[in-house]
């Protein structure tokens, strides 16, 4: 992909100001996007937690993030698409005009073309971010309060949320520069105290311009008031927008040069729906990774299921809101991988055996009926568009999702 951005093909990012939206190279870091849309005071409006991948990786999985509650993912945020299809053609779709391949290519895990360019809508660019965190020990309350939040019109314009297992509260990968050492030692005091299990935090952001930082303060205020977080543990930053949607690069700096970038990371990501979010939560953060002193960190954050278009290939749960739940660890010790990899595979067995209904996110099925499954109701449609664009199932065969067709010659 990157060798369509190079040489005499330019850079691959324009912003058209009337029509609010960006068409750019599926070969494009989302962070590239930011830096040149931010140049006309425009910004996408759904972001995924680290910038430094593509356009065309994220929109063939979802492109998930805070913002999403609000939005939709990346995917319902595209006006159009051109796709060269493994029949050759080149196709620019969107949803009055090749439907079918626009729906299937989005989520498509890269199946039924590759995405040259996208057209994503834009809004107006804030300033800077009240960026917060909340701490709970009571995961009802965790989870009560992070849909009251992403129920709301107004409030946060950013909703994510962590779990810390096991009094640890050593500080996740993605979040290490957020506390200080005084606050982290306040928190394990919370956590020693009440005998919890795990220390969840909401993590919030409160965009503003340059002039609003007392109307945002008053904001806040009434909105902390309306929550039921620990009282007094209540953690309130303030960044650039950049400095608050590049906090994972950040943090890649500082791990690269302590040489814990480039480890194994044997990530599970689920969809799991509101109703048994709880169960999840006692099956998985009280039962298979109860003892577990996972380096990396884990996400538990709800979205409003109407934001997302059915159209598209992503699975998701049946539910009006359903929790993206990431167990983001890291290899760092000999042994780390395979205990990751069967912690993993126990979390699978027990949504599967409890009949939760999770879905993978950025999936992996081992056979074709897993994928079946996976997609549900949408396989035959996946199954068709396949057909049609890619007959002999040269694209993205590492997914393993279809069996390459081997030409008799
Ligand atoms: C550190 C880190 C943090 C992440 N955080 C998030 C997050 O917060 N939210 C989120 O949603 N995701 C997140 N992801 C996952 C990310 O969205 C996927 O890994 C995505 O595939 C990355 O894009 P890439 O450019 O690295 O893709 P690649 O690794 O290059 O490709 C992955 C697959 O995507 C498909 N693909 C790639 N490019 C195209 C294209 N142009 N056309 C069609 N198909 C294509 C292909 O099937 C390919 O095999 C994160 C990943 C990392 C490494």
């Amino acid at each position: 992909m990157p060798s369509l951005g190079r040489g005499d093909h330019g850079h691959r990012v324009n912003v058209s100001i009337d029509g609010m939206y960006v068409d750019v190279g599926g070969e494009q870091l989302w962070f590239d996007v930011l830096h040149a849309t931010l140049k006309h005071g425009l910004t996408p409006r759904v972001w995924t937690d680290y910038l430094r991948i593509t356009v065309g990786g994220t929109l063939s999985n979802a492109g998930i993030g805070g913002q999403v509650f609000r939005h939709g993912p990346q995917i319902s945020n595209v006006h159009e698409l051109d796709v060269v299809t493994g029949t050759g053609d080149m196709i620019t779709c969107s949803p009055g005009n090749n439907s079918d391949l626009f729906y299937g290519a989005l989520g498509g895990l890269g199946q039924f073309g590759v995405i040259t360019r996208a057209r994503v809508g834009l809004e107006r660019a804030p300033k800077r971010v009240r960026w917060v965190r909340l701490a709970y020990t009571d995961v009802h309350q965790f989870t009560a309060d992070q849909e009251l939040l992403i129920s709301r019109g107004a409030g946060f314009d950013y909703v994510e949320g962590q779990v810390q297992l096991n009094r640890t509260l050593t500080e996740g990968r993605r979040s290490s520069s957020f506390f200080s050492a005084s606050e982290l030692a306040r928190l394990t005091e919370l956590a020693l105290g009440t005998g919890s299990a795990a220390v969840y935090y909401i993590e919030g952001a409160m965009y503003y311009g340059d002039r609003s930082a007392a109307t945002v303060d008053r904001k806040l205020e009434a909105l902390l008031e309306e929550l039921s977080f620990v009282p007094g543990l209540a953690f309130v930053r303030d960044a650039s927008y950049v400095q608050f949607l590049d906090r994972v690069g950040q943090e890649e700096q500082k791990l690269r040069a302590a040489g814990a970038w480039d480890v194994p990371h044997p990530w599970l990501n689920l969809f799991v729906p509101r109703s048994r979010i709880h169960d999840f939560a006692a099956g998985v953060f009280d039962g298979v990774l109860r003892g577990a002193r996972p380096a990396g960190l884990i996400l538990m954050y709800p979205m409003n299921r109407d934001r997302w278009d059915d159209r598209m290939t992503t699975a998701t749960p049946d539910e009006d809101v359903f929790y993206a739940v990431g167990l983001l660890r890291s290899a760092v010790a000999a042994g780390d991988l395979e205990r990751l990899e069967r912690e993993n595979e126990a979390v699978l067995e027990l949504c599967d055996r409890a009949g939760m209904g999770c879905k993978q996110y950025l999936p992996h099925h081992a056979s074709q009926d897993g994928w079946r499954r996976h997609f549900g109701a949408k396989w035959d449609r996946v199954a068709a568009l396949k057909a049609t664009y890619d007959p002999r199932a040269i694209l993205s065969p590492g997914q393993g999702i279809f069996r390459a067709v081997v030409a008799s010659t």
